[in-house]
């Protein structure tokens, strides 16, 4: 059984047949299992939010089937569905969504009361996931005291105490400098080899080469779903890289090959993005 199964959803916005209609999903089937790492990677309105609030649960398909989990997420109330979510999803947003008012460990531990989490037991399980993003001595401080890398951290954390088996991010990296960007890449990596199954949207190719597949989307449809090695934008921007590094003819040109889709220094260590 997968982890996630959906099929032929679509998801329509304004009237069915009518000039206002938007497929933002068209007859999408997709599975994903556990302990897998997906970017789901399109240009802006390709309909990439809209397929993770989908998988989210924080919307339903208007048509078309979704199994979490062996669950069947059509016509369930919304309290079924945010009892769901809060069981079994951490997400993070582009945006943070932390709120202003309360500390960094506060934040941290506000799904943990959605999850009935002992009281007594919320402050230290917000210190270790804030430990575990290295950035558990802001603990105390207010969102708004701290940078945009550190606020990512913090909502990744925010996700990790959840101890959910899936962590869903909305362009995690899209508001971050490229060096916070790939730090918090490697946080997603980790939690990943640890076992948490990651789906990640991206509208960036380098970011959606870190992932183990790729599943790219185009008005609302499925156009490819390879590992990252076998995507053709990926492979083209690879191999522009590797040119673009060879061509002056400095550089032997056996050092440098293509590693899980993107351009790698011979012996350097795989998967960092700097490479
Ligand atoms: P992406 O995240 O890839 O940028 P979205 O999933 O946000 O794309 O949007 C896909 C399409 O659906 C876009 O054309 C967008 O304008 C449309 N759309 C998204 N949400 C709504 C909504 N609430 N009402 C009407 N149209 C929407
Ligand atoms: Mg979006």
């Amino acid at each position: 059984m997968s982890l996630i199964k959906i099929e032929n959803v679509f998801k329509i916005y304004g009237d069915e047949g009518c000039e206002n209609e938007v497929r933002a999903l068209d007859g999408v089937s997709l599975e994903i299992d556990y302990g897998e790492f997906v970017a789901i990677i399109g240009s802006s309105g390709s309909g990439k939010s809209t397929m993770m609030n989908m998988l989210g649960c924080l919307d339903v398909p208007t048509r078309g089937e979704y199994y979490l989990d062996g669950i069947p997420i059509r016509e369930r109330t919304e309290r079924e569905l945010s009892d769901i979510r809060s069981r079994r999803i951490g997400f993070i947003f582009q945006g943070y969504n932390l709120i202003p008012s309360l500390t960094v460990w506060q934040n941290v531990a506000l799904p943990m009361t959605y999850q009935k989490v002992n009281p007594g037991d919320r402050y230290q399980r917000a210190i270790e996931a804030l430990e575990k993003v290295d950035i558990a001595s802001k603990a105390e401080n207010r969102p708004t005291q701290l940078s945009g890398g550190q606020q990512q951290r913090v909502a990744i954390a925010r996700a990790i105490a959840t101890k959910s088996p899936i962590i869903m991010a909305d362009e995690p990296t899209g508001a971050l400098d490229s060096k916070t960007g790939v730090q918090v890449l490697g946080i997603l990596r980790q939690l990943n080899e640890e076992g948490t199954t990651i789906i990640l949207i991206t509208h960036d190719n380098g970011i959606a080469a870190q992932a183990k597949r790729v599943i790219r989307v185009q008005d609302g449809r499925i156009i490819s779903d390879s590992a990252p090695g076998d995507d053709p934008f990926i492979m083209s921007q690879t191999k522009k890289e590797v040119a673009s590094a060879v061509g002056d003819g400095t550089t032997p040109s056996g050092a440098l090959r293509v590693e899980n889709g993107r351009a790698a220094w011979a012996g350097a260590r795989a998967g960092g993005l700097t490479q």
